[in-house]
């Protein structure tokens, strides 16, 4: 089955109306392939599929058009993960390094320890007027789910609880990955608590289902939680890099005509990385000797303007 991302009005038996948003993201083929492409340990699929997937879930609150970033960073061995997501329904995020370490045993993997003990979560999101702002929380538990609800709760003041996990097989590839979001909405009668939830997700209740219950665990969830729902959307996710020859020409010709000189003299030639898809992109010496040459004509022209603004 394809991934996809499927919105929610969700009523617990004892509400009248419903009173929750609830999003899933089914990820299991996006997460499969990132984690396979960037040849990634067991420790760092698990990191890596639970930041894609929490992407995929913040960009489906995003209030405009504009990407959403997350970065969950720390000081341990793990370094950093960096997600990139189109709230269309694409993702693309790399990770810093790559330890060939093993998740902690628990109720569910643990990957926290790996991010050390200090760091935090930094969300870059727009607003209606696609206004970018930053929001930053220290990282609490590191299991990534745990330190996003702390950034919703105190970034957007709403109820809110997210969990999201993957399932490795014996060889470390991802066989299972997805989330859930649930917030409040907001009413007129006292503040919903989502307590009850938050701990049954924290006692493993989704990485049960995505451990048992195959395909199926978004039923199983919604079921587990005794909610009623009913479906706004459903919409394809998938993984997507945005790369191109000409945004990287773009990149390597704002490095400016010194750095592209200095690449002249040494190599005679450029290989740039893409550091999401990890694709390489070659630049020969006649081509380098092209993009030296536009940077020296933008600066004549950049001078001319200057010059005929002094007159
Ligand atoms: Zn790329």
């Amino acid at each position: 089955m394809t991934d996809r991302l499927t919105r929610c009005l969700a009523r617990r038996a004892a509400d009248k109306a419903p009173a929750l948003r609830l999003v899933i993201a089914e990820t299991t083929e996006l997460c499969a392939h990132a984690c396979g492409l960037h040849h990634l340990s067991p420790l760092a699929s698990i990191a890596f599929s639970r930041a894609l997937t929490a992407g995929t879930l913040l960009a489906a609150l995003a209030k405009s058009e504009r990407n959403i970033n997350v970065q969950i960073a720390g000081d341990g061995p793990l370094g950093s993960v960096f997600v990139d997501a189109d709230p269309k329904g694409t993702v693309r995020g790399y990770v810093s390094r790559n330890p060939a370490l093993q998740p902690a045993p628990g109720i569910r993997p643990r990957v926290g320890y790996a991010f050390g003990d200090s760091g935090y979560v930094n969300v870059l999101r727009a607003d209606a007027s696609n206004n970018y702002f930053r929001g930053t929380v220290a990282l609490k538990t590191g299991e990534i789910d745990d330190d996003i609800t702390e950034y919703l709760v105190a970034s957007e003041q709403v109820e809110s609880v997210l969990a999201i996990d993957a399932v490795l097989d014996d060889r470390g590839r991802v066989v299972r990955a997805g989330g859930v979001l649930l917030q409040a909405l907001p009413g007129d009668g006292e503040p919903l608590s989502l307590q009850d939830e938050r701990d049954r997700l924290r006692a493993g209740v989704l990485y049960e289902s995505l451990m048992q219950q195959g395909e199926s665990w978004p039923g199983a969830i919604t079921a587990a939680f005794q909610l009623e729902r009913s479906v706004l959307e459903q919409s394809p996710l998938g993984w997507q890099c945005q790369c191109s020859d000409n945004r990287v020409m773009a990149a390597l010709l704002a490095t400016g005509i010194d750095e592209l000189n200095d690449i002249l003299a040494k190599e005679a030639k450029a290989e740039i990385r893409c550091d999401f898809c990890t694709k390489e992109y070659l630049f020969d010496r006649d081509q380098l000797l092209k993009l030296r040459d536009l940077a020296v004509s933008a600066a004549l022209s950049h001078r001319d303007k200057d010059d005929h603004g002094d007159n």
